[in-house]
């Protein structure tokens, strides 16, 4: 079709046989905000790409993975509970992806799957972003040790952190992701939760509408968190967390987990496109989503 033929993004008959796929996996995966993400980075590059959801249960990562090959979608975000299975099943990983046994980010590339993950690098960049921090040579707390702790404490470690110190309900697990960061990482007490200058705080304690997330408890007490600390909350819904309100109101910087979810949606996208990614435009999708 000559291009001048070719249907537009607003269009009423776009998408169309040529446009690219590319989507995010999860269960559940119905609200998920990356289909809003990726779209609004096509819109913004003028790209003929489209991303939508594939809710897919957990048990079916094999089956997904190899219809993404057989449909030559151009790129996948992996969410719960795949991001492990789709580790062990794509063809190439990245040295990141290997250090945490996990991928969020898959990419068609040259006839194979190459999977990554762009969590902890979200991570820093929100963090730059959002507070203007930079964590080399600087103590770092991380509360949790599941999938998303240890790509912060990961990346942490990657970016020159003087110390990461783990705290989690189930101290072998802290072991091991505290492990993550070598000679750098611990397990720590509450007292490294006051001396630390970044604290970021990586369960679901906090979270909106999830059952058992508002059942636990910090392992350490926020009215001790002060000026001078940035507190990272991971959880994104709600933005403002009781974490984030009881940080600003001690003087801390606080900072919500929205800026790493969509920095690393930024950094797939690059991945898949080839293309830099205008950041500010993922921003104000979500901001219009959020007031509308
Ligand atoms: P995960 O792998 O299931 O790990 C959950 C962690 O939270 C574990 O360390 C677990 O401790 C701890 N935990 C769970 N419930 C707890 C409770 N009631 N009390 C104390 N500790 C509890 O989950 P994940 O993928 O790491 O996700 C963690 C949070 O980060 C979620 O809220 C998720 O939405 C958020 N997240 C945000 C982004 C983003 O882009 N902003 C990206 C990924 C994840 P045990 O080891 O003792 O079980």
């Amino acid at each position: 079709m000559p291009e001048d033929q070719k249907p537009t993004r607003s269009s009423p008959t776009w998408p169309t046989a040529a446009s690219t796929v590319v989507g995010v996996m999860g269960d559940p995966v119905a609200h998920s905000l990356s289909p809003l993400l990726h779209n609004a980075a096509f819109d913004a590059l003028g790209l003929d790409w489209v991303s939508v959801a594939f809710p897919v249960a957990a048990g079916h990562s094999a089956a997904a993975l190899e219809g993404i090959r057989v449909l030559k979608i151009a790129g996948l975000s992996v969410t719960m509970p795949h991001k492990e299975d789709a580790y062990a099943l794509v063809d190439e990983t990245t040295p990141v992806a290997r250090r945490l046994g996990a991928v969020n980010c898959v990419t068609w590339r040259d006839g194979s799957l190459v999977g990554d993950s762009t969590d902890g690098e979200g991570f820093l960049a929100a963090l730059r972003r959002d507070a203007g921090f930079d964590p080399d040579a600087k103590r770092c707390a991380v509360i949790g040790a599941g999938g998303a702790a240890r790509a912060v404490i990961l990346a942490l470690a990657g970016a020159g952190a003087a110390e990461v110190v783990v705290l989690n309900r189930t101290p072998a697990r802290a072991e091991v992701a505290a492990a993550l960061a070598g000679p750098v990482g611990r397990v720590g007490s509450a007292a490294d939760v006051v001396d630390a200058e970044l604290v970021v705080q990586a369960t679901p304690l906090g979270m909106a509408r999830r059952e058992g997330s508002g059942s636990g408890q910090l392992p350490f007490d926020a009215q001790s968190l002060h000026l001078g600390q940035v507190v990272a909350d991971l959880v994104y819904h709600p933005r403002q967390t009781p974490l984030l309100e009881a940080a600003r109101a001690r003087g801390a910087v606080a900072v919500g987990g929205l800026g790493m979810l969509v920095h690393q949606a930024a950094l797939a996208l690059e991945r898949w496109t080839g293309r830099a990614v205008p950041v500010e435009a993922l921003w104000a999708a979500v901001e219009a989503r959020s007031s509308g």
